[in-house]
C-alpha cells in the first residue's frame, strides 16, 4: 500500500519533483503523490496491478516493483523509460516486462 503523506510534505515533494523528476522511483512517498495536480488521493488502478490512479485528476501512472531486482519502477521517473515491446517500464537494472514476465 502507498504510504500516507501529510499535505505539507506532499507540497514540498511535489514542487521538488516537478522541477527534477529523477529520483521519483526511489522516494516511497511519491507512491502517494500525483505529479500532475499534487493530490495525495492515490489509489490502485482497477484492473492494472502495476498502475496507480489519482482520484482527483484521473492521471494514471506506472509504479511497481521490478520483478528482476526488486527496485521500485515509476513511469514518471526519466530513468524508467517506457518499453515498446511489453508496454511496461524499464527498470534501472535494465529489466522490463519482456525480460521479467517470462518464466
Ligand atoms: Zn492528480
Ligand atoms: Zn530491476
Ligand atoms: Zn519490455
Amino acid at each position: 500500500m502507498p504510504e500516507i503523506v501529510d499535505r505539507d510534505t506532499a507540497r514540498k515533494l511535489f514542487s521538488h519533483y516537478r522541477r527534477e523528476r529523477e529520483g521519483i522511483r526511489n522516494d516511497p512517498a511519491m507512491g502517494s503523490i500525483c505529479l500532475i495536480c499534487g493530490s495525495i488521493h492515490i489509489v490502485p488502478k482497477a484492473g492494472e496491478p502495476r498502475q496507480l490512479l489519482c482520484r482527483d485528476c484521473g492521471f494514471a501512472f506506472f509504479r511497481y516493483e521490478c520483478g528482476s531486482c526488486g527496485a521500485t519502477v515509476d513511469g514518471r521517473d526519466p530513468l524508467n523509460p517506457g518499453c515498446d515491446g511489453c508496454g511496461l517500464r524499464l527498470c534501472s537494472c535494465g529489466a522490463c516486462g519482456c525480460t521479467t514476465g517470462r518464466k
